[in-house]
């Protein structure tokens, strides 16, 4: 299919409701599946928000630059992506690291200091608009970590359309724009995110050494002046000792051995409405 037959589809399709013009209109944006699929359906005309929490995997910024580039394609130049982040805060890690706390699923204020203030802050100077949230068909009903702007109308086109995860990876696939990212990357855009498991840290060690490294950098700078551990995994275990351990088993490990680990994860959305998923 060309471009141009894909837009006319898109065009023709009947499942898609149609956007009010009237409003300036806006996508959050992550770089997953659902919101890239959000950007190819109703991205002409529209602007994608991505938010950098100063903690994204490097693999995300080539993501970011790559649909940005593809969708101005796609949509004859009438595509914009903006990329905003906090004005208060220099990055998701620093702030971690100054104030010795991780933040975790009791004390999320990842995203909000790093996800919804920055773009609440951007979206509050937009007057009347509409932003687009990727829920899929699957998960009707959801609403996610959003902070209600009153001149923000938030809208769930995906769920409107009826477009499963499942409809949006074949849109992806068909337009050559999967995100296909490395299994420690399913869950949490954040390289340090709590919600990634012991599995998925070790395939980071595996597939992404210099990263899961440059995580033990951020992990031992978070430890208080009575070297208290802060652990990034919830079992406390450090990643140098997961280290170690990975580097015992490298011999004796196959890259099919995370297959399992990439089925089970496909489908999990742990992260909120702005959080990469
Ligand atoms: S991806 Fe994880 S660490 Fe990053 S903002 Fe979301 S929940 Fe927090």
């Amino acid at each position: 299919m060309t471009i141009a037959d894909s837009s006319a589809c898109i065009a023709a399709n009947p499942m898609l409701p149609v956007r009010a013009a009237s409003l300036k209109r806006f996508i959050s944006f992550s770089g997953g599946v659902e919101s890239t699929t959000m950007c190819i359906l109703y991205g002409k005309g529209s602007t994608a928000i991505w938010c950098d929490t100063g903690a994204e995997h490097d693999l995300m910024y080539n993501r970011i630059n790559e649909v940005e580039s593809e969708l101005k394609v796609l949509h004859e130049g009438d595509f914009e992506l903006i990329r905003v982040k906090s004005e208060k805060h220099k990055g998701l890690e620093d702030y971690a690291k100054l104030r010795k706390y991780m933040p975790s699923g009791q004390a999320r204020y990842c995203t909000r200091l790093f996800k919804i203030e920055p773009i609440d802050n951007f979206l509050g100077t937009q007057g009347d608009c509409e932003l687009m949230v990727g829920f899929n068909a699957d998960e009707d009903g959801r609403t996610g970590n959003l902070e209600l702007k009153a001149n923000v109308k938030y809208t769930y086109p995906l769920i409107e359309a009826g477009l499963t995860r499942d409809d949006c990876e074949d849109i992806l696939k068909l337009h050559d724009l999967h995100p296909n990212f490395p299994v420690y990357m399913l869950r949490g855009g954040c390289r340090m995110c709590f919600f990634k498991s012991e599995k998925e840290y070790r395939a980071m060690y595996h597939l992404n050494k210099k990263e899961f490294m440059k995580m033990i950098d951020f992990e031992e700078g978070l430890q208080d002046k009575r070297l208290k551990f802060h652990s990034i995994l919830s079992s406390g275990k450090s990643l140098r000792q997961l280290a170690a351990e990975c580097e015992r088993e490298k011999a004796f490990l196959q890259l099919s051995d995370f297959t399992e680990l990439y089925k089970s994860l496909k489908k999990e959305t742990s992260c909120g409405a702005f959080c990469h998923r």
